[in-house]
């Protein structure tokens, strides 16, 4: 099994400062567009939606439920989530 430990987890976007423990969704009320960040729980009650990381990656059948539930939002946008996915992936620290 992979455990998922903090030392492969991302620092979060938004303070920098903690592990992230979220994939966040924000609304910018200005603009009215929305951005995907991966955060810790600094960002507790700004954020438009969020899912924590203990439930997207709890298991295999949780993901892919994850990934159905976000596709029937009609605000999701799957390019802007992918765009946080492939900086995820960047941040990932070297073990
Ligand atoms: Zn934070």
């Amino acid at each position: 099994m992979n455990e998922v430990t903090t030392t492969s987890i991302p620092l979060c976007e938004e303070c920098g400062a903690s592990p992230s423990s979220s994939f966040s969704h924000f609304v910018d009320p200005a603009t009215n567009t929305g951005s995907w960040k991966f955060c810790c729980g600094c960002t507790s009650g700004k954020e438009d939606y969020y899912i924590e990381f203990s439930r997207f990656f709890g298991s295999q059948s949780e993901t892919m439920n994850w990934l159905a539930h976000m596709d029937e939002k009609t605000w999701m946008d799957w390019h802007n989530f992918m765009q946080m996915v492939q900086r995820y992936r960047a941040a990932v620290p070297v073990s």
